[in-house]
């Protein structure tokens, strides 16, 4: 079939990364969508023509807008889903998720690592208010999974590589357990946009993004995601987005759509400095620890490598010994490396964390012992990477 940019079908992802939700403005004949900074659109003469149950109605931004109908499409597509929703954050996408399928009595299985506040919101913050039970899980261990379903379980939730500690889950073996269930997967694939990872071709029935990282990829923006079939998807936005509000801005919608542009050539430029970060610190006698699935002998190697294509993401965890002053001090001394939380961006940044013990329980020894530097790998030089890593390196630990 010959490609055309109108039927994303027809083309390969780098040309949809390029093309997809692109609409040239009649008006002025800007081959690329302006930013519609409107709150309020004309509305048809005919008010019988406003349908309520049509969620991508042009009336008010609260609930759709130009620029966020253009993401949408992208998304859909960029996912293998039959449509999206856009909200002001991932936390806003998973809030407006979570609140869409859950209802009170029903029971979530949860990974045991994700994101703190998507633990914060599932673990502390719905429970009491939604009247629904949680269990926690590592979901890399299949009979815990199993064993903690319930015949009122409504949703399993996961990360498909876990933040901070880069657990791999096996999305397909989760999904065939939720569904043996009669409960929905949802994946937060954050760490693994495309075309890294498409968990709704492994098995998974919903996708979560937090569109601030990779997607937009420019650390000037936040906004969420939520990808699936075009029911559940209308439902979250007719329900939470249209009644809670949480919509993304139309300049933020567009600084996203803009990004997204170069995200396939940018991740394949983080997934090489990842593995040249982690090879480097992998191989260096001052470093106690290194978690990062691209690493043949980590424990995710073969998992990962059987649901990523084209590498295995830009973050890269590791564990420093030492003191608690020593880990400062490391982070303190970089010169190229931004302290900073986040992930994604071009300019590489590290946090880092020692973690409570209810959460670090979950972790590897090293991590438990002396917390986690999480390395988000940017889009610098690798030899300035690594050559910054050294340096600290030696200012603390001295030479290796
Ligand atoms: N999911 C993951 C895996 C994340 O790492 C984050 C943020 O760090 C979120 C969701 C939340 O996204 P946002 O910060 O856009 O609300």
């Amino acid at each position: 079939m010959r490609p055309d940019k109108r039927n994303p079908a027809t083309l390969d992802g780098d040309s949809w990364a390029v093309h997809g939700g692109n609409q040239p403005d009649l008006t002025t004949g800007a081959i690329r969508t302006p930013i519609v900074m409107a709150n309020s659109y004309a509305l048809p003469r005919d008010p019988a023509l406003l349908d309520d149950t049509d969620s991508d109605l042009l009336v008010y931004a609260r609930e759709a807008g130009a620029n966020q109908l253009g993401l949408q499409t992208k998304l859909a597509a960029a996912e293998n889903g039959q449509a999206a929703a856009v909200l002001a954050s991932g936390m806003a996408a998973l809030h407006a998720l979570f609140f869409t399928v859950l209802d009170p009595g029903d029971h979530v299985v949860v990974s045991d690592v994700v994101y703190g506040r998507t633990r914060g919101l599932l673990q502390e913050l719905l429970p009491g208010k939604l009247g629904i039970e949680v269990d926690a899980v590592d979901v890399t261990d299949l009979d815990a999974v199993r064993a903690a379903v319930r015949a009122t379980t409504r949703l399993v939730h996961t990360e498909l590589v876990a933040n901070p500690d880069l657990r791999v889950a096996d999305i397909g073996a989760v999904a065939e357990i939720a569904h043996a269930a009669g409960a929905l997967l949802s994946v937060d694939s954050t760490f693994t946009p495309p075309p890294l990872a498409r968990p709704l071709d492994l098995g998974a029935d919903v996708v979560v993004h937090s569109l601030t990282k990779y997607v937009n990829g420019h650390g000037d923006a936040t906004g969420g995601a939520v990808i699936g079939d075009r029911d559940l998807v209308d439902r979250v936005k007719l329900g939470p987005l249209h009644h809670a509000g949480g919509a993304i801005p139309p300049f933020n919608a567009w600084l996203v759509m803009r990004g997204s542009i170069t995200l396939p050539l940018r991740l394949r430029r983080h997934c090489d400095n990842a593995l040249a970060v982690a090879g480097f610190l992998d191989a260096d006698p001052r470093v106690a620890h290194v978690a990062y699935p691209g690493l043949p002998d980590d424990p995710h190697h073969a998992l990962a490598s059987a649901q990523l294509s084209g590498g295995y993401g830009g973050v890269v965890s590791f564990a420093l010994a030492g003191s608690h002053e020593d880990r400062l001090r490391f982070v303190e001394d970089l010169r190229v490396i931004t302290s900073a939380v986040s992930l994604g961006h071009d300019e590489t940044l590290v946090a880092y964390e020692r973690y409570p013990d209810e959460r670090a329980a979950a972790f590897a020894t090293p991590f438990r012992e002396h917390g986690l530097v999480r390395l988000a790998v940017g889009l610098e030089s690798p030899d300035d990477l690594v050559a910054d890593l050294d340096g600290a390196l030696t200012t603390v630990y001295g030479g290796a």
